[in-house]
Formats: structure tokens, C-alpha cells, sequence
């Protein structure tokens, strides 16, 4: 057993190591150290909790710490880096359950029984609060996974007057939540149960407003809710690290939604409300007419050798085929010749925010040629070739021309601009978000058709 003062203590230094993490992570050279100070924080929080003076039963919780450590390395070591974002909606999931789960608990300890006053009208409006929270995070996040792992479609699911119906449910939950406050004893726990029924729909219902391409927003968004229903369950806990560690997870995910939506040009507050005010979200493209060139690898091959300046275009196509490694090869030897090779991402690319630049590192490529949206996009024009390696919406042309296109507005990259492109992927299939891209019919756009991985190995065998 430790003392409540070496506990606080403990408390205020795990606080530090997780903004040390959070500070970490904003940059690629530092985020292992920002990995490890987490980890550090972590083990001290949950070490220092379990032994804090209010514990009972630690048999159980090792108990439990051991069968759940043995399930997390087991699924974290199997999933694929293309799994990834599915990975962290599940988990999401889990930190609005345990939200609603501690909220139910807390609610039914005869310890709480004891509060008196303020201080129990107080803590029923902590119950409540995160029990609604927990149940949006909750469901919402499910409903991620399943749009994620393709279960269930990713096309905005938009019904008339649904704003309505939410605002409805909404208020029903005030009035519901009055009723709770004013039960005696345990009697408000229907009131608990009904709410968190509502709760979870309006979170299903949130995730299915938001189409495909805006899904990147809802991961972030989902994940700064996650981080909110922490920070509920540390109140109602009267745990003072999970409050701050709920509050750095929650205001960190709002910001990263924040700059998500800046790269989307999507409303913050649209995404939050589950689609609100975004009409184009459901519309269909416009009819794409004309040929399209297939190339060969010998073809692109000459090309390559041709241009001086090359620009790289990475997408999720990419990181299914893990065809990173190649990717740094091919950029080894284009830049042994003497061209000046770089690359573009895209803020959404992928399936994860910064999903391209976490694979890039991993296959040793150096950042300085790693360049953002905005910091290329204006020397496509000057550039002689752009090889689009398994990306699609991020290069689609009607988000800057189409206002039917339920992608009008995102900003993409202009590779189009460019004397040459070429797009590698293996059909003339959509992109995650469902539209044609009438890139692959451009006059100056060929396809190279082929597994990425495969293509880029290709091109570097031609290459020597
Ligand atoms: P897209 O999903 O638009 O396109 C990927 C393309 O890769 C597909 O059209 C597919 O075509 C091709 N592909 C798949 N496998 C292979 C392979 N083995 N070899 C070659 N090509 C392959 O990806 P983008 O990166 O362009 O755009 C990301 C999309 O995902 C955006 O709509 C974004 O909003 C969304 N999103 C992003 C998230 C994020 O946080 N970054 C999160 C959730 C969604 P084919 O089948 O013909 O090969």
C-alpha cells in the first residue's frame, strides 16, 4: 500500500510524462520518445493506482491486468498496419464502454449512498454526463470499425428531418437526466438505462451521417470523445490522473479534428453534428466519358529515366501493398541518377492521420523529401513526372471541379498539373470514398496497372 501523498505525487508525475508523450508525437524524429514516455506514464499511473490506500482484491485486478495484457499484445502484434485505424476505433469503443460501465458502478456504490447535498447532485451530474458521452463514444466508434473494415458501407446515411429527431432525443435525455437527479436512492437507474439506449442510437446514427472521405474526421473526433469520457469516468472515480490523462486525449483529439477538417474543408461543427449542413455529402459525380491509356513497366520505366523531377504520390493502395521498401529503392536509384525525387502526401492519405509518413519512416525514407500537401502543391507544374503509387480520392481532379461530387471542396493534390502522371493500382476501382476519378482519363494520365509492390519492383529491375 502506498500513501495518498506518494500516490499524488506519482499522479502529478505520470501527468508530466503523458504531455512529454503528447509533445513527442508531433514530430517523426521524436515520436518514440514520446512512445516511451507514455509507456513510462502508463505503467506508473496503473502501478500506483492499484496500490493506492481504497483498493481491494488485487488478486483480481492482476488477474484481470494479465488476461487483458496477453489479449493486447496478442491482437496488436497480429494486426497489419493497413488494420490499424480499425484498431483504434475498437478501442475507442472500449473507452466509452468502460465509461458507461463505471458510470452504472458508480452510480450503484452504496459508498456514493453516503454524499449528501451539492456533493451528491454533483456526482449524479458526473454519472449521467459520462454515461451519455460513454454510450455515443461507445456505439459510434463500433459503427467506425464496421465502415473502417468495409462491414458496413461507408456512403453517408442521410434521412430527412434526422437533425430534428436528434435535437429531439437530445432534449429527452435532459429530461430524463432531471429525473434521475431527482430520484431517491437507486430508483433513477431506469432513467440510466433508457438514456444510455438513446445515447447509443444518437451515436450510431452520428457515425452512419458521415460519408467515406470525411471518415478520417470521425476517427479523430471519435477519438477526442473517448478521451472526454475518460475525464467523466476519472470525476465520478474521483481520480485526479484520469481526469488530466481524459482531458489530453480529449483536447488533443478535438485539435487533430480541428486540423483534419481544415485539410478537409469540412465544418468542424458539421462533422461533430453527424453530417450538419453537408448537402453534398450524398450527391452522385458527374457521368465520367473517354479512354483511358494502359502503360507497361518498360514504358514507365524510359519515363522515368526521361524526367528530371519526379514527384511520388502515395495512398492506402501503397500501404496495402506494402510497397514502401521498393518505393525507397526506386527513390535511391532515381536519385543516383542525378533526379531530384520527391514525395506528396496528402493529410487523409491512408487510413490513419499521418498513415503515409509512418510508413515512409518505417522504410528509412528521409523526411526532407517528404513533403506535405500544401508545401507541393504548387510544382506539380513544374514537375515532368508524378507516379501515383495505390492512391485515388486524394488525386481525384472533381473535388476542385465537380459541386455534385459528394468530395467537392478537399482539397487534393493537383497531379494532374504535372507534364505526365501515372497511376499505379490494380483496376480502375473507386477509393474509399466511392466516386469515379476522371484523373485516369486525363489525356497526359496513364495506368499502370499491377499490385504497387509488385509494379515498383518491376521498374527498379528496369532501372539497373
Ligand atoms: P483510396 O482509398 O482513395 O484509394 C486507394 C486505391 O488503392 C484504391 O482505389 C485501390 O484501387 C488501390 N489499391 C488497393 N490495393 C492496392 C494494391 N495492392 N496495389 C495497388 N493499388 C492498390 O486511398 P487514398 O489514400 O487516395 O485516400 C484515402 C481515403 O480514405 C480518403 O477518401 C480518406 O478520406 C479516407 N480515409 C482516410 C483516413 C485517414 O485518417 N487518413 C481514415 C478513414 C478514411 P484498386 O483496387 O484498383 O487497386
Amino acid at each position: 500500500m502506498i500513501s495518498t501523498q506518494i500516490q499524488t505525487a506519482a499522479y502529478l508525475f505520470a501527468g508530466i510524462l503523458f504531455i512529454l508523450s503528447l509533445g513527442g508525437l508531433s514530430s517523426q524524429e521524436s515520436a518514440k520518445r514520446g512512445v516511451l514516455y507514455g509507456i513510462i506514464g502508463m505503467i506508473i499511473a496503473i502501478v500506483t493506482t492499484v496500490l493506492g490506500a481504497q483498493v481491494e482484491g488485487h488478486i483480481y485486478i492482476v488477474i484481470a491486468i494479465a488476461l487483458a495484457s496477453i489479449i493486447g499484445i496478442f491482437l496488436a502484434r497480429r494486426v497489419e498496419m493497413t488494420s490499424m485505424p480499425q484498431l483504434v476505433a475498437i478501442l475507442h469503443s472500449f473507452v466509452g464502454l468502460a465509461a458507461v460501465l463505471v458510470g452504472f458502478g458508480s452510480y450503484l456504490d452504496p459508498h456514493t449512498a453516503t454524499l449528501t447535498g451539492a456533493a451528491h447532485s454533483i456526482h449524479l451530474i458526473e454519472v449521467y454526463i459520462g454515461v451519455f458521452i460513454g454510450a455515443i463514444t461507445f456505439t459510434g466508434s463500433v459503427v467506425a470499425w464496421g465502415k473502417l473494415e468495409g462491414k458496413i458501407r461507408s456512403k453517408a446515411l442521410l434521412y430527412p428531418g434526422r437533425h430534428v429527431i436528434n435535437i429531439i432525443l437530445v432534449i429527452i435525455c435532459i429530461v430524463l437526466g432531471v429525473l434521475f437527479a431527482s430520484a431517491p436512492g437507486t430508483e433513477g437507474m431506469i432513467h440510466l438505462y433508457i438514456m444510455t439506449a438513446i445515447a447509443s442510437f444518437i451515436g450510431v446514427m452520428l457515425v452512419m451521417a458521415i460519408g467515406g472521405a470525411d471518415m478520417p474526421v470521425v476517427v479523430s473526433m471519435l477519438n477526442s470523445y473517448s478521451g472526454w469520457a475518460a475525464a467523466a469516468a476519472g470525476f465520478m472515480l474521483g481520480n485526479d490522473l484520469l481526469i488530466i490523462t481524459g482531458a489530453l486525449v480529449g483536447s488533443s483529439g478535438a485539435i487533430l479534428s480541428i486540423i483534419m477538417c481544415k485539410a478537409m474543408n469540412r465544418s468542424f461543427l458539421s462533422v461533430i453534428f453527424g453530417g450538419f449542413g453537408n448537402t453534398t455529402a450524398s450527391g452522385s459525380a458527374k457521368e465520367i466519358t473517354g479512354e483511358v491509356t494502359a502503360s507497361n513497366h518498360a514504358e514507365v520505366a524510359q519515363l522515368l529515366k526521361d524526367a528530371k523531377s519526379v514527384i511520388i504520390v502515395p495512398g492506402y493502395g501503397m500501404a496495402v501493398a506494402k510497397a514502401q521498401y521498393p518505393v525507397h529503392e526506386l527513390v535511391q536509384k532515381l536519385t543516383e541518377k542525378g533526379k531530384t525525387v520527391r514525395f506528396g502526401i496528402h493529410p487523409v492519405a491512408g487510413r490513419l492521420p499521418g498513415h503515409m509518413n509512418v510508413l515512409l519512416a518505417e522504410a528509412n525514407v528521409s523526411y526532407d523529401i517528404v513533403l506535405e500537401m500544401d508545401e507541393i502543391n504548387e510544382d506539380f507544374s513544374e514537375t515532368d513526372l508524378v507516379l501515383v503509387i495505390g492512391a485515388n480520392d486524394i488525386v481525384n481532379p472533381s473535388a476542385k471541379d465537380d459541386s455534385s461530387s459528394p468530395i467537392y471542396g478537399m482539397p487534393v493534390l493537383e497531379v494532374w498539373n504535372a507534364n505526365k502522371t501515372i497511376v499505379m493500382k490494380r483496376s480502375m476501382a473507386s477509393g474509399y470514398a466511392g466516386v469515379q476519378n476522371p484523373l485516369f482519363f486525363h489525356d497526359n494520365t496513364d495506368m499502370l496497372y499491377g499490385d504497387a509492390k509488385d509494379s515498383v519492383q518491376k521498374l527498379n529491375a528496369q532501372l539497373q
